[in-house]
């Protein structure tokens, strides 16, 4: 029986590991690589997965940190990316960082080695062809213009994003609730039915303002590139240029204290107020509302610790303006990263959502799976959301809170790396150290993850058992 194949478009780490995996259980697979003939303003070469920036596929410890626990589940899912990165490694303590002309070099010949797998070059320029019956669309944040277009045309001029303007996100847990509170403004439910206690309140006095914006106004910023413009827009201004505009602009903004009562202090009126927002449905993560910046990722750490309430804040994400080509994920794909207006087609990848080298080829090592599972006549299904790979497809299709609609709201979704904040929390734990005394602080949060990730391995071996296992690498 001749089975039809694949059509990837895209061979960078999403598309490349996609391919692996579909080829490995035994389906034919295309990719459509536009380089050389046409490149990306990142790119500088021919080869499949090259590495645009760092060489970094960051922390490589499973036990302790999300990234590292990612590696570990996609070796055990017989990754060609992680394989490739471990047989090209290069010092750098307890990241995994890579050569990365040997790196590239060695997934394109994989892939080109692989009787299955053909590689055609050329820029796909619109929407895919009817008779192509599953696609992959991996073409990741700088996807050429004409299928991004293409893209937008079939989903709708919300759907899409050309770039991130991100606010950070704070751990729950690192919020001291002792100074911060739970209030909507003047107690009142949002228009998509919040409760009255929708937003942690933070709050400052006079002095913590004024060296606030001081502090802002000092600290160092990150440059946009050249070719990616300024895309600011009034409503997503970076916080340190609205504090450029004037001192109260922040206060008569997103840092508005009115409709607030302090139950810590009721008599004192804070002067200004720094709101965060729940970001996903477990009540884990909280974005800091109004706060997409530019500033340098050491700034922001010590410049929002400065803030009452989050002196202790752990960043599951700090801030960030980019160009990133990505979707309204969980509005438009299924759980299956399928496409709903066009179930033939899956998205993987950066474009789905998700941020880094590494986040992107773990969804292309999904989708390729689903997708052949579903040329087999079989059904995989998603990883389980206590695994890494099952947070990540559980933040871009499911995980992220909607309206009352059941629609994300418009700029409310924006790419994450993995962190534990994606997980279920693991449940009450009363942990001993080795003196039979009960963990606190930070040793508590320290056994906290390897638990959780001792149960995501456990959880994916069950996840793998059901399906067959592809042909790992010979090393
Ligand atoms: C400037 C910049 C710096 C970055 N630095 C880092 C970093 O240091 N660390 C990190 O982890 N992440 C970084 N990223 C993010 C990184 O690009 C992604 O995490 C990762 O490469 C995304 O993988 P992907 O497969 O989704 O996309 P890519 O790896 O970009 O692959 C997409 C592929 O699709 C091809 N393509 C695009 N459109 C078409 C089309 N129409 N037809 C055919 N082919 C097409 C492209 O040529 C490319 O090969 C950076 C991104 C940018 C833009």
């Amino acid at each position: 029986m001749t089975i039809e194949p694949i059509h990837i478009i895209g061979g960078g780490m999403a598309g490349s590991e996609a391919a692996w995996q579909a080829a490995s259980l035994g389906v034919p697979v295309v990719i459509h690589e536009m380089r050389p003939l046409r490149t990306t303003d990142a790119h500088q070469t021919d080869g499949l997965a090259e590495l645009v920036c760092s060489n970094s596929f960051r922390s490589d410890d499973w036990e302790y940190n999300a990234v590292g626990l990612l590696h570990e589940e996609m070796r055990r899912a017989g990754g060609l990316i992680i394989s490739a990165g471990d047989r090209h490694r290069v010092p750098a303590g307890s990241a995994l960082a890579v050569d990365r002309d040997g790196f590239s070099a060695d997934v394109t010949a994989a892939l080109s080695a692989h009787p299955l797998i053909t590689i055609a070059r050329g820029e796909i320029d619109g929407w895919p062809p009817k008779d192509w019956s599953s696609v992959i669309i991996a073409t990741g944040p700088l996807t050429s213009d004409k299928l991004a277009q293409a893209i937008l045309a079939k989903t709708g001029e919300d759907s899409l994003a050309f770039f991130d303007a991100i606010a950070p996100i704070v751990h729950f847990e690192s919020i001291d609730m002792n100074r911060a509170w739970k209030q909507s403004r003047y107690d009142k439910p949002g228009p998509e039915g919040d409760g009255a206690e929708a937003y942690i309140n933070c709050p400052m006095t006079k002095e913590h303002y004024e060296s606030f914006i001081a502090a802002l106004l000092a600290a160092p910023k990150t440059e946009f590139k050249e070719w990616e413009g300024t895309p600011y827009f009034e409503g997503c201004l970076p916080i340190e240029v609205m504090a450029e505009r004037g001192g109260e602009t922040l206060r008569y903004g997103p840092m508005k204290p009115v409709g607030l009562t302090n139950p810590h202090n009721s008599g004192t009126k804070p002067w200004a107020v720094v709101q965060l927002r729940q970001d996903n449905k477990l009540g884990t993560l909280w974005n800091m509302v109004g706060f997409q910046t530019k500033l340098k990722h050491g700034a922001q750490q010590d410049i929002f610790r400065m803030i009452p309430g989050l002196e202790g804040a752990q960043f599951a994400r700090l801030g960030g303006i980019h160009r990133n080509t990505f979707l309204n994920s969980p509005a438009l794909l299924d759980a299956q990263l399928r496409l709903k207006a066009d179930p033939r087609v899956r998205f993987a990848g950066q474009v789905t959502g998700v941020e880094g080298y590494v986040e992107s080829a773990a969804m292309g090592l999904v989708a390729g799976r689903m997708a052949a599972a579903e040329r087999l006549g079989r059904e995989v299904p998603a990883p389980p959301a206590t695994t890494a790979l099952g947070a990540l497809v559980n933040h871009i299709t499911g995980g992220h809170l909607l309206g009352e609609s059941g629609i994300a709201k418009r700029g409310s979704f924006q790419p994450m790396n993995v962190n534990y904040g994606l997980f279920p929390e693991i449940g009450p734990i009363d942990l001993k150290g080795p003196d039979g005394k009960r963990l606190k602080g930070a040793d508590k949060g320290r056994a906290r993850k390897r638990l959780m990730s001792v149960r995501a391995l456990n959880d994916l071996e069950v996840w793998l058992q059901g399906q067959m296992a592809p042909a790992r690498l010979a090393s």
